[in-house]
């Protein structure tokens, strides 16, 4: 099983931001909250919930790093780590200190690329040149109604960029949308994460320009947890785009548990749902060569799925998963 979407370093951040701030108080309240643990504490619950990963049979993360301090653990781990090195801040310029912590992950034997955070986040030259210098994207998108509205001049995420005193320069690209079409280059391999809000247009133009390089990755049990919502899963299905499945941080989620993600999508067939966690999440990684499927040539682990309702092949609630080899 493949996590397209995790923070694994900020697992200490586990029940310190309490359900349905909503999205702009959920970034106050993250930034308020992320230095108040000891580097110990952070490295302790990293450690700690990498472990319970493995066990749950995850072979693959697509993990989002602000900075090292999980190095030293993905090197140890039999999980194979893809660590997406992400630049964030209105008011910063200098980006070059992502490329000091890509070496250093790199010096650890990771695999790694910068990506820029989200279309609300970064001035128009930071995201065009992180976009650029990026081999692999992971970029947070659509998941709020505040991150369109920004680009209108209203809502809570510009509400909240008048009190900090930030000015935006990218108002001219109309849309979340519109940014990554104009400034992402189309040869891009891009992971679009969240997609709560995404309309069916958007999707087919982020389709038409990214084609196969593009996944949609949907984290239903954080959206849940900021906001009370929940990712347009039929209609992406109906766009017949590839999906993949993240946990998103354990500072909008009690687990990182991918089978408890699947479990809130009982209308879709459970096969269907297992290729997201699989196939998809291998492919959103570069990784289908090695991982995701049992076919010569590959490595996959294998897993055990306990908990299936057989009548009606759906989860249970207390249906789990474990690595027997
Ligand atoms: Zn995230």
């Amino acid at each position: 099983m493949v996590n397209a979407h995790c923070h694994l370093e900020l697992s200490y951040l586990r029940g310190k931001i309490g359900r349905g701030c909503g999205f702009a108080g959920f970034a106050d309240a993250i930034s308020r909250v992320r230095h108040e643990a000891s580097e110990v504490d952070r490295v302790a619950a990293a450690g700690y919930w990498q472990s319970r990963m493995e066990y749950d049979g995850v072979v693959a993360v697509g993990d989002i790093c602000n900075g090292n301090s999980t190095f030293g653990i993905k090197s140890n781990s039999r999980i194979h780590y893809y660590n997406f090195i992400e630049g964030f801040g209105l008011n910063t310029k200098d980006f070059r200190f992502l490329d000091r912590v890509k070496s250093e992950a790199k010096a650890a034997g990771l695999t790694v690329s910068i990506t820029p955070h989200s279309t609300y986040s970064l001035q128009d030259a930071s995201f065009r040149e992180l976009a650029v210098a990026g081999e692999r994207l992971s970029i947070h998108f659509m998941e709020s109604r505040a991150e369109a509205e920004l680009f209108h001049g209203r809502g809570t995420l510009h509400e909240r960029n008048v009190r900090l005193g930030a000015d935006v320069d990218f108002m001219k690209y109309g849309s979340p949308t519109g940014r990554i079409l104009a400034s992402v280059p189309q040869d891009k391999e891009l992971m679009l994460v969240h997609n709560t809000f995404v309309t069916e247009q958007e999707i087919s133009a982020i389709q038409e320009r990214f084609g196969e390089r593009v996944t949609w990755v949907v984290c239903p049990r954080s959206n849940d947890y900021i906001e009370g919502a929940f990712p347009p899963i039929d209609l992406l299905r109906r766009c017949g785009v590839r999906i993949a499945v993240g946990t998103d941080s354990l500072s909008s989620n009690e687990r990182l548990s991918l089978i408890d993600e699947l479990k809130c999508f009982p209308s879709v067939p459970l096969e269907e749902r297992l290729r997201w966690v699989t196939t998809g999440g291998a492919r959103a990684l570069g990784l289908q060569d090695r991982i995701g499927s049992f076919e010569v040539g590959k490595m996959p682990a294998v897993v055990l799925l306990s908990g299936i309702a057989w009548g009606d092949m759906d989860l249970l609630p207390e249906a789990s998963t474990q690595r027997i080899l």
